[in-house]
């Protein structure tokens, strides 16, 4: 027999025998009749084994769920009709004519994935991370993840962005931050990179415009729903800005962009979930002092200072949808004692920087800013935040034989996914999530 082809190939292919390979997700037996719920990787279809095959019968006697099977069969119209007049596969069944099993589970299974809605507690869904991972609505996940990925490299391609690598393993855990995984590394020691920011900059410097999807590690003991140990950032750096505006307006175009392709082509796994796309609306920019005051007049809330709890982004996120009908919301002018030394000093007031953080439906999806270009005005910002420049001195260099005014964003790709479908944890949004607890699967 030839060449496999996928089920959602099948209806090009009525009246034909085929060559399948996939899972058995259901049997059912009616009589005399064996019915299979089938899938591959790109639709589900029914088998049916007639009375009149004693050959495969006995190798369907064994088959259970989950099997992996090869299937030669005929495909025919269900003979129920399609009202819409349009052949899908699922209005088509394959009469079995040959069957082999590939592979058997060994023992139990551990949970009927078959069902599209499995209510399982998130640890059981992560326990059996990889078994679940073959239900639908969990694999749509995954597939408007990629989708993600896909459209932010090809946003950033053809906005003049060019597709960098940064080193995950480095020398010494600079930004000064606590929140550094140390590793050995051979004889000495090393840290898994919690930014490629420095990386970024350097690479602009040479190319004005750069993105990376790196892998980025935060050893910070959180027990929240937005936090894991290890996550994706989709960062990018751009050099020859007239201000911060620049960095904010293209970060908004890749965001639109990305919005609607998912509209375009995840709406299945949107319907998964329930999920809205959010609404093409300019993104409304709110400066941190002003979202201060409307939680403490709207929402009567206190904050510590000038910055804005989880709490506080949620009731940002409610204020700027019910106000603007907007699911995001720039908020702007941090204070430069909450922000890294690199961000540049608001002209007017050398209190604040040019800064942003990206909201998403209440929860921060992105920070971002200008960053100081020039080498005299770095080493002041270095050792007003009582760092030692000495310790920055490759990144120092960067700034030394000219940099362009330029900024960037750092963006969490699980939290866009989590915060799209309503995932009541990023865990969730993760493949295999690395928490403080979980090292496994
Ligand atoms: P938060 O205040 O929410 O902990 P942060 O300000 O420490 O985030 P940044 O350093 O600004 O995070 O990182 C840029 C983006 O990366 C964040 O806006 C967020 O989308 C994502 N991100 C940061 N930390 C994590 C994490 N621990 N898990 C998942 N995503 C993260
Ligand atoms: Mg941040």
């Amino acid at each position: 027999m030839g060449k496999r082809i996928l089920i959602s190939e099948t209806p090009q292919y009525v009246g034909e025998v085929v060559k399948l390979s996939g899972w058995v997700s259901l049997r059912r037996d009616h009589g005399k009749l064996i019915f299979f719920e089938f899938c591959d990787r790109s639709e589900k279809v029914q088998l049916v084994i007639l009375p009149d095959k004693p050959e495969v019968i006995s190798i369907a006697k064994d088959i259970r769920s989950e099997y992996v099977i090869d299937v030669i069969g005929l495909v025919k119209e269900r003979p129920r009709k399609n009202e819409s007049g349009h052949i899908v596969a699922d209005n088509l069944e394959i009469e079995v004519m040959e069957l082999s099993i590939i592979s058997r589970p060994v023992g139990e299974l551990p949970i009927d994935v078959s069902q599209s809605e499995l209510h399982l507690n998130l640890e059981t869904l992560l326990n059996n991370r990889t078994f679940v991972l073959r239900n639908k609505k969990i694999r749509a996940i995954f597939s408007l993840y990629s989708l993600l990925l896909e459209t932010y490299a090809k946003a950033c391609r053809t906005r003049g962005f060019l597709e960098i690598k940064t080193p995950k393993i480095l020398s010494a855990a600079t930004e000064g931050g606590a929140n550094f995984f140390k590793i050995k590394y051979f004889d000495r020691e090393a840290y898994l990179a919690q930014s490629p920011q420095f990386y970024k900059q350097a690479a602009m410097s040479a190319f004005e415009r750069v993105f990376e999807i790196g892998t980025v590690f935060r050893a910070e003991p959180h027990f929240t729903t937005r936090h894991v140990n290890e996550y994706t950032g989709l960062d990018a750096e751009m050099g020859f800005i007239n201000s911060v505006d620049d960095v904010m307006m293209e970060l908004e175009g890749i965001i639109m962009e990305i919005v609607r392709e998912i509209d375009a082509r995840g709406k299945n796994e949107l319907e998964f979930y329930g999920a809205s796309i959010p609404k093409e609306i300019a993104i409304p920019k709110i400066r941190l002092s002003e979202a201060v005051e409307i939680l403490k007049k709207e929402y009567n809330k206190e904050t510590d200072g000038e910055d804005i709890d989880s709490e506080g982004e949620k009731m940002i996120g409610e204020y700027v949808l019910k106000t603007y009908g907007s699911d995001f919301v720039f908020l702007t002018h941090y204070p430069a004692a909450i922000r890294p030394f690199y961000s540049m000093p608001s002209k007017d007031n050398p209190e604040y920087t040019e800064t942003f953080d990206l909201l998403f439906r209440g929860i921060e999806i992105a920070s971002g800013g200008q960053r100081i270009h020039e080498y005299e005005m770095l080493i002041d910002s270095i050792r007003r935040k009582g760092l030692d420049p000495e310790q920055f001195k490759d990144y120092l260099d960067i700034f030394k034989y000219g940099a362009p005014p330029h900024g960037g964003w750092g963006l969490g790709s699980e939290r866009i996914i989590q915060k799209l479908l309503g995932l009541g944890s990023i865990k969730e949004a993760v493949l295999f999530p690395r928490d403080v607890k979980r090292l496994t699967p």
